[in-house]
């Protein structure tokens, strides 16, 4: 640390994001990337800005905003296109929340939360998740506080139904709800559709799971037009061309490649069902996975143990040393090679 650095920030613990080695090529299964390549439509229309990367990007947005809304059938002026979900999100806890209005979310949920909370010098509470990690919505119902929780939940990939997530946002009229899909379109409802019931609710998603974009870095939220116009003021305060030519045209290619996503999606969804077989025979347990990976634990094995073990045979899992989740690995749902790969390498951990 400088003799510089600002005394707001002296005790902040930046988030950790999961290995993205570049010296070796490793089966990569720990931060939930898609396994299959970008739309083809994407790419096309990536390359054609990119001969255009001597002008600014269009801080409106506006071609994304309105194939947004055609997807969602929705109005342009409910969506906002970011840098990557992670940005909408920490706009959110910027616009949203302050020392009279603090923030909560489970205690085993994303860990960006907190770091934005921490940042924005925002009070917040973590929820004890019930013993099988699901979220009792009961500690949510009129909590009087903004509340954030990611739909499936991550690292546990259990999902809440809309009717649960309904009743949390309807008895907190006077808070916002954060509702992060980054992972809804493994097999979990969206809420979307509730937007125009509740003028509190902000629904964010991600394409960088199902659309094949993580790369880009493109997220967005949805939500009534005045959250959205409070959004704007934070984004046009910080950075109003947050999202580049390229990807805000690759990202109107995926959209109109539509099938393209949802045979993925399927895909995955399938090899999940056969991930989850093969775990069970090797004598894990797991979650009730609604995303595109498993939380799994061997009853005999140390999750760190397991992690080291696998990255030492060339394949990359995510382990999080924190209480309560350490016997287990996040292993993301690749293609057909990826896992025989994986339980090859697990096959052996386990015989030795
Ligand atoms: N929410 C959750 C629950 C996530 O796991 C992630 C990905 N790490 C994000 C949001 C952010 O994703 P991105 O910024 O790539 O859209």
């Amino acid at each position: 640390m400088s003799r510089f650095f600002s005394e707001k920030y002296k005790k902040l613990v930046p988030y950790t994001p999961g290995e993205q080695p570049r010296d070796v090529v490793y089966t990569k299964l720990n931060t939930n990337e898609s396994p299959f390549p970008p739309s083809e439509k994407a790419i096309k229309y990536a390359a054609i800005e990119a001969e255009k990367l001597q002008l600014y990007s269009d801080p409106t947005c506006k071609f994304l905003h309105q194939k947004l809304a055609e997807t969602f059938d929705v109005s342009a002026d409910e969506v906002l296109a970011t840098n990557g979900s992670d940005e909408i999100l920490n706009f959110a806890f910027m616009a949203f929340c302050d020392k009279n209005n603090p923030a909560v979310f489970p205690n085993i949920t994303y860990g960006f939360y907190k770091v934005f909370a921490e940042i924005n010098g925002i009070p917040y509470e973590e929820i004890t998740l019930k013993d099988d990690f699901t979220i009792d919505i009961n500690d949510y119902i009129g909590i009087g506080k903004n509340i954030f929780i990611a739909n499936p939940n991550a690292p546990t990939g259990i999902a809440l139904s809309v009717t649960d997530i309904e009743k949390i946002v309807a008895s907190n009229p006077d808070n916002i709800v954060v509702i992060d899909e980054a992972y809804v379109d493994f097999g979990a409802e969206s809420c979307v559709s509730l937007i125009h019931k509740y003028e509190n609710l902000l629904v964010t998603q991600t394409f960088s799971k199902s659309r094949s974009m993580a790369g880009a870095r493109l997220g967005f939220g949805i939500g009534c037009k005045a959250l959205i116009q409070d959004l704007n003021t934070i984004k046009y305060s910080t950075n109003p061309y947050n999202v580049n030519r390229m990807t805000m045209a690759a990202g109107i290619g995926v959209l109109e490649d539509d099938d393209y996503t949802k045979k993925n999606c399927n895909i995955i969804i399938e090899n999940r069902k056969y991930l989850e077989k093969e775990l069970e025979r090797l004598g894990f347990v797991f979650t009730e996975s609604k995303t595109n990976f498993v939380f799994a634990k061997h009853p005999s094995y140390d999750g760190g143990f397991l992690y080291q073990k696998l990255k030492e045979k060339g394949v990359l899992v995510r382990h999080f040393a924190t209480d309560k989740i350490s016997d287990y690995l996040r292993i993301t749902v690749g293609d057909s090679n990826q896992i025989k790969t994986l339980l090859t390498s697990l096959e052996s951990i386990l015989e030795d």
